[in-house]
């Protein structure tokens, strides 16, 4: 069932795990996150650049096909349907479209009073239509559609400005980046956590760049109070390993393998697969309603 991700967060600070924010691309995507999350009785948010939403032609298309599968695989767990680092005008347009939760994400703009005057128009416009949002502080290193940043840790002042506006999640910068991890790469900064968590009290947080961080920081970083993991790189690569092995194995030659149906048949499978195990990794399996 389609939902905001308010409630599913306040849980998930509660109870000490975190849900997983899956990047979707297509109609198969989608149905991998939600059989994944329905196998597993666990909340789940499925979440979209806008970049993303372009291939997909446009917001419009991701959301019906949100809500669309939802109903005709007849989900019981809390689905969100997430719009990740939104512009401004992106947040309009998702909101339009049918998101039912929303990021504005303010970082990159010239000044951070122009991040707070607009995430707090964002928040007053969501909230009055029933709408989650999600506001970020400090950028996330790597880069995202495009947009690089330098992965700076946000300042535990400024985390508590944003949250003050009554945003329902914040993500913030704890030396975590988007893509995959550099080999030289320090390791997340729980010092910082612990600074922002002192700051925001039970505000969820958000830990963007779920990729490749070794369990037992996800495992610690959650007991500090990170109740939503961002995961998209991690997908891509088990589709694309899948998709590998299945071609190198000759079996797209055999038969009808030809048909798309079973040629990325692996691929999808590959995806349910690996956001079970991520799911588990966070705790949320069976805390469908909690
Ligand atoms: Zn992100």
């Amino acid at each position: 069932m389609l939902v905001n991700a308010a409630q599913m967060l306040q849980s998930a600070e509660k109870g000490h795990y975190a849900v997983a924010a899956f990047n979707t691309n297509n109609l198969e995507w989608t149905r991998s996150i939600l059989t994944a999350a329905e196998e597993l009785q666990s909340p789940v948010i499925v979440q979209c650049t806008a970049g993303a939403a372009k291939w997909q032609q446009g917001f419009k298309t991701v959301a019906d096909v949100v809500r669309d599968l939802c109903d005709y695989m007849k989900i019981t767990v809390p689905v969100a349907m997430h719009l990740d680092h939104g512009s401004y005008e992106d947040c309009f347009k998702a909101i339009e479209a049918g998101f039912t939760s929303i990021m504005y994400d303010g970082s990159h703009e010239e000044t951070f009073e122009l991040n707070l005057a607009r995430t707090a128009e964002i928040v007053k416009l969501c909230h009055g239509k029933g709408l989650s949002v999600e506001a970020e502080v400090g950028g996330i290193g790597g880069v995202e559609d495009g947009v690089a940043s330098k992965g700076e840790l946000a300042d535990p002042a400024q985390c508590k400005a944003i949250a003050d506006l009554g945003v329902d999640f914040l993500a913030c910068g704890i030396g975590n980046i988007h893509g995959l991890y550099p080999a030289d790469w320090e390791g997340l900064s729980f010092d910082q956590l612990a600074k922002i968590k002192a700051e925001v009290g039970d505000l969820p947080l958000v830990l963007h760049g779920g990729t490749g961080i070794p369990t037992d920081q996800i495992k610690k970083a959650i007991s500090m109070g990170i109740s939503k993991i961002n995961v998209n790189t991690d997908l891509q690569v088990a589709f694309s390993r899948a998709e590998r092995a299945y071609v190198e194995s000759g079996k797209d030659l055999e038969g009808k393998n030809y048909d798309p149906r079973k040629f990325l048949k692996p691929g999808f499978d590959a995806v349910v697969a690996r956001a079970k195990e991520l799911i588990i990794d966070f705790g949320s399996d069976g805390k469908g309603w909690a």
